[in-house]
């Protein structure tokens, strides 16, 4: 069975298909700029050059008109009609407390989903609109949704309680959620494989690394805590969203300068973290250059990042009672060395030890540990579409 993967952003759409008989990708593709002027696709059939095509398309469903055309038409094509796709993935980013796997999207569960866009004003609507105008161009094909607070769900309570009055758990579900989970799930459930332990014998931390960047810790096979909570806010500090901090400072700064609740909004969320402390940039590259050339501000914001992510490690460590693999996954934990190995300096006293020879490395399963090293520490590139074309297909394989 060939199933299509869709992750729908506000303005972009990416997708991938892959032919689920031996997990091979056939193509992949972004479109970006939806409803707006110059909406460009960029499709690639695998082993091809990328195609790219400018043409108007103001929503999603036209967005998705051309994905099936680059699919279906020309050189590029790796099928001959939609009728060969068994499935859609759909990624959605919150399912509230509702699913804590991925679902089959039934008018039932899309009314849950829509009933969670208050907790993803940004993410959920351009979820279902993806999910809407697969339904209308491709009828009768089933959607799956896979959702990124999924394998959050496990988290016990004293995890994800915030210290506000109760009542609004009930009345607002205020709570900690959790993101990035299809991929915190992925890289254990490879660690696993790769060290031969069962999952659920294994005390892990997965390190997800990127722009948005989330530690998790996993015990018995589920996820035990994690550090993004009610939103992709709380935790590390990421390109451009502030991560923890007393939340004092969002009123004070409101006062100060003068700001409303989205201006507030704004600020944490897309002038903060990295961005915010370096004034240079949200991407690593660019901040670890200027830290070479000697930028003080860049050099602390590197230092920051690294200060969080061990906090997060040694706090994780505490919850669980020990930890024996740590994962590190995404742009920077998946491409950056120093970064890695500054995480991990000093940290023998956990049984941390990296070996630099095995960390010189990018983008690669590995295990980049020292062999003396009691925590096992690997590299493992992250694979958030297999995981939803995996659940797609198990979903959809005994429905007839
Ligand atoms: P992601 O959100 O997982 O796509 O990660 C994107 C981020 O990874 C970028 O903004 C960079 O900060 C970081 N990144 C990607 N490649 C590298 C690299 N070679 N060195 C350092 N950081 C990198």
């Amino acid at each position: 069975m060939k199933i299509l993967v869709i992750n729908c952003g506000s303005s972009s759409l990416k997708y991938q298909v892959l032919d689920m008989t031996d997990e091979t990708l056939l193509a992949k593709g972004l479109v970006e700029r939806i409803g707006m002027d110059g909406s460009v696709i960029t499709h690639e059939k695998i082993g091809m050059d990328k195609v790219k095509k400018e043409a108007p398309m103001p929503t999603h469903k036209e967005a998705i008109g051309f994905v099936i055309e680059a699919l279906t038409k020309g050189d590029a094509a790796v099928i001959k009609d939609m009728k060969e796709i068994g499935a859609v993935g759909h990624r959605v980013a919150h399912a509230g407390e509702y699913f804590s796997e991925s679902v089959l999207l039934t008018p039932e569960n899309i009314k849950k989903l829509e009933s969670c866009i208050e907790l993803a004003p940004l993410h959920n609507p351009a979820n279902l609109t993806g999910v809407s105008a697969c339904q209308e161009l491709m009828p009768g094909t089933p959607m799956v949704g896979g959702f990124d607070t999924a394998f959050h769900q496990t988290m016990p309570a004293e995890s994800f309680i915030y210290g506000v009055p109760y009542e609004y758990y009930k009345k607002y579900g205020i709570r900690k959620y959790g993101f990035h989970g299809t991929s915190h799930k992925f890289v254990a459930e490879r660690a696993a494989d790769i060290l031969g332990t069962p999952m659920k014998d294994m005390k892990i931390i997965t390190c997800h690394l990127g722009n948005g960047a989330s530690v998790s810790a996993i015990k018995d096979g589920k996820c035990y805590d994690t550090s993004m909570g009610f939103t992709p806010l709380e935790g590390l500090v990421m390109g451009t969203r502030s991560g923890n901090m007393d939340p004092a400072i969002v009123t004070f700064l409101q006062e100060k300068e003068n700001l409303d609740a989205a201006g507030a909004n704004t600020l944490m969320n897309k002038k903060s973290g990295v961005l915010g402390i370096s004034g240079v940039s949200s991407d690593f590259r660019d901040i670890e250059a200027a830290a070479e050339e000697g930028n003080e501000r860049a050099k602390l914001a590197v230092d920051v990042f690294v200060h969080r992510v061990k906090a997060y490690i040694g706090s994780y460590v505490a919850e669980m009672n020990g930890v024996d693999t740590i994962v590190f996954t995404a742009g920077i934990g998946e491409n950056d060395k120093n970064m890695r190995a500054m995480i991990c300096k000093d940290m023998e006293n956990l049984g941390i030890k990296l070996d630099a020879a095995k960390n010189d490395v990018r983008g690669k399963e590995t295990v980049i540990s020292a062999d003396d090293s009691k925590v096992k520490v690997l590299l493992i590139p992250t694979n958030e579409e297999l995981v939803i074309a995996r659940d797609t297909y198990n979903i959809v394989k005994n429905l007839k």
